[in-house]
């Protein structure tokens, strides 16, 4: 096996053994080389520059694009590298564990725009959007809203209007990664003339059409992201920015977003999982205890906490990779053009909610195991690992939360894919009912002339009907 090397010197984590190499090919392992060395080079050092300073990282995000890796997985006769779900996990791994865990997460939203552009790509979307990202040029996810919390997908302050073949888009998110810094942002919307929050539009909407507030971005971890909040102030655009079909947004969800931010997202926090044991690792091998004639690596109490974080990060990248390889099988490699109504990578969105959960516990414990097994030194900021430990944090509470996932996963298995309600439409009679035994004669009266009332100003709004 060929030794991981760190610039001119092998490597001072764990080595190619640890990595689960079988899964990439030849070309995939060489992209991986090549981002050791760029991290190595340069996007390590700018990682600490970003969370000193609260700095963008668009010099790493530079370096990805001159290095093609802006458009990894786009087909290569639109300029892009052609690479699929596998390759995108080795990649947003590698960046966050040798690197900058900021830069992978703005990579990863950065990607998840491309990819719901791709979805339903058009000449002029390819045109404006794709063909140069070559070029430098990056996108993002805009969705969480204000009124909504963690439940991304329901975009209460947000709203389209048809206008003059083109569409009027209003949008508040509450934290946006790149906000300010971005060439586009694919944001979500209610449809025009929306009948229920079920009905969501996808638009892209160009730089100068948002307004950002990046100086409101102080966070525990992922400083250099620029998680800040975001306005579209009714702007108009032209009818061809909208992504997909009016009405398109809930299948855009389900095929691209969420399986492409779910395997990004997984990835980085498995980077960092990797990354933490790779410091741990560097640490207790150098650090001796005279008195003993021992290094800290030499206690057993050491060796266990090792070797139990390398067998949970790596049953974790493993669940990754094969919820990513099952896509690319769906997908023929990431080559198939699906047109609305058709899926596949939705197919494994169970499977995707999972892989964060995993990945999300499974990084925060990691990097806590570390800094125990480093001692005070891990403490100290100049060993990196509590950077590590302040990014990984953003695992658990990054929408889908993995209060909200594990709620997902526990409800459809007990009662039904149905029963999620994504959008508070189901009526729940049995609690209703429930409630409703507790009240005595006089307060069941109240309450059917109250719903009496409602129902007669219900009919009032409704349009007249036609004779
Ligand atoms: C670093 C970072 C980068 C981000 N980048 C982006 C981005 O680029 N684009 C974007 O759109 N968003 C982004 N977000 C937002 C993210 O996806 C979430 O929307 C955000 O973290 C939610 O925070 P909140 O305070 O509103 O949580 P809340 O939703 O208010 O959650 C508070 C608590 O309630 C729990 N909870 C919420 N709903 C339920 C439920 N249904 N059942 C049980 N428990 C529940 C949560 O799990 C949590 O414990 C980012 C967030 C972070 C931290």
């Amino acid at each position: 096996m060929t030794e991981k090397m760190w610039g001119s010197e092998p490597f001072w984590g764990l080595g190619y053994d640890w990595d689960p190499d079988w899964v990439y090919t030849d070309r995939q392992k060489e992209l991986r080389s090549t981002l050791i060395e760029l991290c190595e080079r340069e996007m390590r050092d700018n990682a600490k520059r970003s969370d000193d300073e609260l700095l963008f990282p668009r010099r790493n995000l530079e370096l990805l694009g001159e290095h093609g890796f802006l458009a990894l997985t786009v087909p290569e006769k639109y300029g892009g590298l052609g690479e699929n779900h596998v390759a995108y996990s080795m990649v947003c791994e590698t960046i966050a564990r040798y690197g900058c865990a900021s830069t992978a997460m703005c990579y990863v939203m950065h990607i998840g725009a491309v990819n719901a552009i791709m979805l339903r790509a058009t000449p002029e979307l390819i045109d404006k959007y794709i063909r140069p990202l070559n070029r430098g040029k990056i996108g993002t996810l805009s969705y969480s809203d204000p009124e909504t919390g963690s439940h991304f997908w329901y975009p209460i302050s947000s709203g389209a209007e048809r206008l003059n073949g083109g569409y009027k888009v209003r949008k508040k998110a509450s934290w946006t990664t790149s906000a300010g810094f971005a060439d586009f942002y694919v944001v979500q919307t209610t449809s025009p003339d929306f009948k229920g929050y079920d009905d969501l539009s996808v638009f892209v909407i160009d730089g100068e059409g948002v307004q950002a507030q990046p100086s409101l971005w102080d966070a525990l971890g992922l400083r250099g992201n620029q998680s800040g909040p975001l306005t579209v102030d009714n702007i108009e655009i032209p009818g061809d920015q909208l992504v997909g079909p009016v009405g398109d947004g809930a299948a855009s969800n389900d095929e691209s977003v969420d399986p492409w931010f779910l395997v990004g997202s997984s990835s980085v926090w498995n980077g960092l999982a990797m990354g933490a044991i790779d410091i741990a690792r560097r640490h207790t091998t150098r650090k001796k205890h005279v008195d003993v004639g021992m290094r800290v690596a030499d206690y057993p109490t050491i060796q266990d906490y090792i070797g139990e974080a390398v067998m949970d990060t790596n049953a974790c990248r493993l669940f990754v990779l094969s919820v990513a390889g099952a896509m690319d099988k769906e997908t023929d490699d990431n080559t198939k053009v699906l047109a609305p109504g058709d899926f596949a990578r939705a197919n494994y969105l169970h499977w995707a909610w999972q892989i964060k959960f995993e990945a999300a516990k499974n990084v925060a414990h990691v990097v806590d195991k570390m800094l125990h097994a480093c001692g005070g030194s891990g403490y100290k900021r100049d060993m990196e690992l509590e950077r590590y430990l302040r990014d990984a944090k953003a695992g658990w509470v990054m929408g889908p939360t993995n209060e909200v996932l594990r709620q997902f996963v526990g409800k459809a298995v007990l009662l039904g894919f149905d029963s999620l309600d994504y959008w508070n439409q189901a009526y729940n009679r049995r609690a209703v009912e429930n409630e409703v035994k507790k009240l005595d004669t006089q307060g069941k009266r109240e309450l059917a002339e109250q719903l009496l009332a409602q129902a007669d100003e219900d009919d009032s709004k409704e349009p007249a009907k036609q004779a």
